[in-house]
């Protein structure tokens, strides 16, 4: 292992190089690319792929979601989104999966005048960034979606906002990981001083504070799974996302039929599923696309996204400790920003050398956050001098 980190030229054969604590979509995405690149790896976690992922809808909505005031975050969004194709070509070569990524695109629709006014105005801030959102006369929305309600008033197309299946993406970074050399250890993680590695990776999602100290909370969303009745393809292709009287739902088409509805964001870290969130669900859902009213309902589930104060993921050394990475809080974007993620960690472990786009998503942009037991926080001289 090259780099920067105290154990860097490390001739232990037995002591892993990097250990990642997470195995969701960001702890696996890191161990395939630092196991692909020659570093031994290993990977911890009781339960994997058992976090937000399980539950996420998967949408890659860099332009969708870019909302007011959070423009380097866009930024990481649109350089993440970007990646997907590669990203998607590379796992299916290491793992021969199809993890269902589809770039049909995304409407963006408001059911009434009031709702069209409130998409109008993100739109506005959307397409003053010189993001590609496209206005539609409703006409045009009904060419590309018949199966949207009449009472539809208006939208846009933003084409570049794509989807991907998490339930196939994790299972297949998972064999990503394992065939390029990663070991998986089936335990939690209780102290990061337990750890016995070069470098050591908190991936561990809403599981992240406890490690680290760092303003990890989470932010439950209740979703629900849907199912086409006799087992075809829903009657509708883009992912739509939409506000109907003011509730603000999407709806994702699966090619097997099952389309996610979601999601709530409730500042609460219980997982229980509430009547109330269900119905305002269902309502909107059905308010724009009536079909839906006719599928199975297949799964209602909440699960619990790690948020960070200021909705943006929280990327490099702990400071103090550039023995411990933190790549986490990535709130509603966890899916989306994997690649990139994946890619800087890896690039930072290996050349010591942080990529310009990291700098934002800095550990020390919190005060005060400190590695159980660290040293209190200083940044001079470690890996972002
Ligand atoms: C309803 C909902 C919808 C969403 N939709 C989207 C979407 O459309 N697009 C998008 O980009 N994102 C979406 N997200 C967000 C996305 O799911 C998360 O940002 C993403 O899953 C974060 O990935 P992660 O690997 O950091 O954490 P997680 O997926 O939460 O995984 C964390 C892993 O760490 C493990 N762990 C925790 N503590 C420890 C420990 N101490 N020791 C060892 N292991 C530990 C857990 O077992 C788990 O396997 C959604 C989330 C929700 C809840």
């Amino acid at each position: 292992m090259t780099g920067r980190f105290p154990s860097a030229p490390s001739i232990d054969r037995t002591r892993p190089d990097v250990a990642v604590v997470g195995a969701g979509p960001i702890g696996l995405a890191i161990a395939w690319r630092c196991a692909a690149r020659g570093l031994r790896v290993v990977v911890h976690d009781p339960a994997p792929g058992s976090g937000a992922s399980a539950v996420a809808a998967g949408m890659l909505a860099p332009v969708a979601e870019a909302y007011f005031g959070e423009r380097q975050l866009t930024e990481l969004l649109l350089a993440s989104a970007a990646r997907w194709p590669t990203f998607t070509e590379e796992l299916a070569e290491a793992t021969g999966t199809d993890i269902g990524y589809r770039t049909e695109g995304t409407l963006l629709v408001g059911l009434t005048g009031d709702d069209l006014a409130e998409a109008r105005r993100l739109w506005a801030y959307q397409q003053g960034l010189g993001l590609p959102v496209t206005p539609l006369r409703p006409s045009e929305l009904r060419d590309r979606e018949p199966a949207l309600a009449p009472r539809v008033r208006g939208g846009a197309l933003a084409p570049t906002d794509h989807q991907v299946d998490p339930r196939l993406l994790v299972p297949a970074l998972r064999t990503a990981a394992q065939r390029a050399g990663a070991a998986l250890v089936p335990h939690g993680v209780r102290h990061l001083s337990d750890v016995d590695a070069g470098v050591t990776v908190v991936a561990a999602g809403c599981g992240s504070a406890a490690l680290t100290g760092l303003p990890v909370r989470q932010v439950k969303g209740q979703i629900l799974r849907l199912r086409a009745p006799g087992g075809v393809a829903p009657g509708f292709r883009h992912v739509i996302r939409g506000y109907a009287d003011g509730e603000h739902v999407y709806l994702v088409p699966r090619a097997d039929g099952e389309v996610v509805l979601g999601a709530t964001v409730e500042e609460r870290s219980d997982t229980t599923v509430t009547a109330g969130a269900v119905q305002r669900l269902l309502r909107a859902g059905v308010d724009l696309l009536p079909e839906l009213a006719e599928y199975d309902l297949v799964e209602a589930v909440a699960g619990l996204r790690p948020g960070t104060p200021d909705n943006a993921p929280i990327l490099g050394p702990l400071p103090g400790r550039p023995d411990v990475l933190a790549a986490t809080g990535h709130h509603r974007h966890g899916i989306v920003l994997t690649p990139i993620t994946a890619d800087l960690i890896a690039d930072l472990l290996l050349t010591g050398v942080p990529d310009p786009l990291l700098a934002p998503f800095r550990p020390d942009r919190f005060a005060g956050a400190a590695a159980d037991g660290g040293p209190e926080p200083t940044m001079k001289g470690d890996l972002w001098s």
